[in-house]
């Protein structure tokens, strides 16, 4: 059974009219499920996260910046040109990030789970921007590293490996975990020469004990459905010799041709082969993060029906 993580909290995550970021593309992926669920079979639940803690979001953010953005908050102000923060938006920042939690420790235990708002990489420990408030992956991460400390040796949550597929780089996930060999992290994305946040190169390959352990493959404007999938091919055997103990795929769509954000041709079908994919792997947490085209809740299926080996 897929476990789909959703609250009505995420509906808060609007940043007003005219933004590219539609808070509804969760509701109006559920509503496209039901009408399909039938047909395709899919056999699904739905669960409601808890609200995540200060104590959570402390796990990777500082007192500082959470003031900041509670602050900011308040005042309806704005994190970045590109990013402003009401009460509301906030709120569902917290959920967001309870989603995550919830996922990865529903896909330790073994099911088949995605989160509906989330891989939120553009926030930094201290920073956020790039609609990304909470590093909400980041915090699951180190929330059940910290809980498997105490649990027995085969159940302990060690080693993460994230393949962050959206087709911006994840410069804030980058950042959190650049000096940290327990996490792997493989992003592949549009060339940051061309495209925000303007960093994520090759060159960049963690530090001290984490050097290696920081893998960016950038491709340039154009690149087709299957010049993606060739380099998603090359990086996917890294799992394997990582060996993690649980695995996020941060599943951005906004490789889509139609994406106002982003200058890829990735065609529909191509979800559903990147879904293929990803069907081998045990202990998967999907994470939705970008999509800014109106096509943005039928890619999410595509991709789903590749995982579950539907349609
Ligand atoms: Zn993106």
């Amino acid at each position: 059974m897929l476990k789909i993580v959703w609250s009505p909290q995420y509906l808060k995550y609007d940043f007003g009219e005219g933004h590219p970021f539609w808070a509804h593309r969760g509701k109006a992926f559920l509503d496209e499920l039901k009408v399909k669920s039938s047909k395709l079979k899919v056999d699904y639940e739905i669960v409601e996260p808890p609200k995540a803690s200060d104590e959570d979001i402390l796990l990777v953010h500082t007192p500082e910046y959470l003031d900041r953005v509670k602050k900011l908050a308040k005042e309806s102000g704005w994190l970045t040109l590109d990013t402003p923060v009401n009460p509301g938006v906030l709120e569902a920042a917290y959920y967001s990030v309870g989603g995550s939690i919830l996922a990865c420790r529903s896909a330790l235990s073994g099911q088949k789970v995605i989160n509906l708002l989330g891989g939120l990489h553009h926030a930094g420990t201290s920073h956020g921007g790039g609609f990304c408030i909470f590093s909400d992956h980041s915090i699951a991460i180190r929330k059940l590293q910290k809980e498997g400390q105490n649990l027995p040796a085969g159940r302990q949550v060690k080693k993460v490996m994230i393949y962050d597929l959206d087709v911006h780089a994840g410069n804030g996930t980058q950042e959190i975990f650049y000096s940290d060999p327990s996490v792997f992290n493989i992003s592949l994305h549009q060339d940051p020469r061309t495209l925000y946040p303007g960093t994520g190169f090759v060159e960049q390959t963690g530090e001290g004990k984490g050097r290696g352990f920081n893998l960016n493959i950038p491709l340039p404007p154009g690149t087709s459905g299957r010049d993606y999938l060739k380099a998603l091919d090359h990086i996917l055997p890294r799992y394997d010799e990582f060996k993690p103990d649980l695995l996020i795929l941060i599943l951005g769509v906004d490789t889509y041709k139609g994406d106002p954000l982003a200058n890829f041709e990735l065609e529909e079908d191509d979800y559903y082969k990147i879904g293929r994919r990803f069907s081998k792997f045990k202990k998967l947490a999907i994470l939705c993060a970008g999509g800014y085209s109106k096509e943005t809740p039928r890619l999410w299926l595509r991709f789903l029906e590749g995982l579950l080996g539907l349609g």
